[in-house]
């Protein structure tokens, strides 16, 4: 977790992913499916590995998943990247984000985001001598405040990193909130890095990139990966498109980190892409399950979950387990739910700044990214 004083620690998942692993507890805090992907793609990848695809790939990635990305873009979204200058690929949605941040960021430059937020915004910012400037997502509806956002916009802005669908709330964003915020880029002439690593992961309709909006993708970043939609967190392949004189600099920039990600996965990766509309369909509506039985679970134990509309994350309000354990927060309540219940989630106040951890105080977020029958174990400990 990031200290006020700006130093580094572990992330919140891992110290919950320790937890889990030192009780024996029912993991739902760190997002990772417990599933493999799509047979297609560990064929290809398994395909890459035992023939000859092991040395280094071209720093942007292969031809093959730059097509495949800029395909994918177009079928889903009517976007037109190039796929040899406006595709990179990288290790990880986290590297594409490290790399798009760390191109464009200088000390004292301001980046706006919501909160709560995923941790490394903030992190990679501080690398970059820059300030986050975060606008609260409030509970229990967590809808932005388009006043609030426009008023943390200045001067000194430079970037704004939008996360839709949002981890942690779930919460995806409507054509008025994407609007305003390409109007504000505009106006202060920023960069938008948008984190769309939940793109296909949607209960109520199909996913609508802010890149897809009048005058936005000439100043837009749209940065994925495998990790999610393909079950393949641990294969770190990711990706950022957008126009070249952006994406550019975000290939020259991610060169001195990694060169390139891992070729075989690379191969892997163009081949889960390019999988018929009915994969993604499927996808959908089996997380759409699982969402609704840890929402039940959630609910029958006395929280309050929101509903969300994607990702595979659900925030509740956990106030009467808090109570029932006498703990006077999800912070506390965190270590105690993994000892009593075997079930452990993450506190969102770790996923918020100082000045608005307040306002998260009972709120927890636990992942249905988990095999059907874990979660309904899950829920009957919760209950119990
Ligand atoms: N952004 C968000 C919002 C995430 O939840 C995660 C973690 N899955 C990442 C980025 C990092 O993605 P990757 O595992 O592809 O690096
Ligand atoms: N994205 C995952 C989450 O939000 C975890 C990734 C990580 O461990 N950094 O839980």
């Amino acid at each position: 977790m990031l200290t006020t004083a700006g130093e580094l620690s572990g992330t919140v998942f891992e110290e919950m992913s320790r937890l889990a692993a030192r009780t024996g507890a029912i993991n739902l805090g760190q997002g990772f499916p417990d599933v493999d992907g799509p047979p297609e793609m560990l064929d290809a990848a398994a395909a890459a590995l035992r023939g000859g695809g092991n040395q280094y790939s071209p720093v942007a990635g292969v031809p093959q998943l730059q097509e495949a990305v800029a395909e994918h873009q177009c079928r889903f979204y009517g976007l037109e990247p190039d796929p040899a200058s406006g595709v990179v690929v990288t290790v990880g949605a986290s590297e594409g984000l490290a790399a798009s941040l760390l191109a464009f960021l200088r000390p004292g430059d301001e980046v706006v985001t919501f909160e709560p937020h995923y941790d490394l915004y903030g992190a990679v910012v501080e690398f970059a001598g820059a300030r986050l400037v975060t606008v609260p997502l409030e509970p229990p509806r967590f809808s932005p405040d388009l006043d609030r956002l426009a008023a943390a916009f200045g001067p000194r802005t430079r970037m704004v990193v939008l996360n839709d669908p949002h981890n942690p709330t779930g919460t995806v964003f409507d054509d008025a909130v994407l609007s305003r915020v390409v109007e504000l880029a505009e106006e202060h002439d920023c960069v938008v890095v948008t984190d769309e690593v939940y793109e296909h992961l949607r209960y109520d309709g199909a996913h609508r990139p802010l890149a897809a909006l009048p005058g936005a993708f000439e100043r837009t970043l749209t940065v994925s990966s495998v990790g999610k939609t393909f079950s393949a967190t641990g294969w770190r392949v990711g990706w950022v498109s957008g126009p070249e004189h952006l994406v550019g600099a975000v290939r020259a920039t991610k060169a001195y980190f990694t060169h390139s990600a891992a070729t075989p996965l690379q191969l892997g990766a163009a081949a889960a892409l390019g999988l018929p509309d009915a994969f993604y369909e499927g996808l959908a509506e089996d997380f759409r399950q699982r969402r609704d039985v840890l929402m039940q679970g959630l609910a029958a134990a006395g929280a309050e979950p929101f509903e969300p509309q994607g990702t595979f994350f659900v925030v509740a309000d956990v106030r009467a387990l808090c109570e029932r354990h006498g703990v006077g927060d999800a912070t506390a309540l965190a270590p105690v739910l993994a000892e009593r219940s075997g079930v452990v989630g993450v506190p969102v106040p770790a996923l918020a700044s100082a000045a608005h951890r307040g306002l998260y105080g009972t709120w927890m977020r636990f992942s249905f990214g988990k095999r059907r029958d874990l979660l309904e174990q899950a829920a009957q400990r919760l209950a119990g």
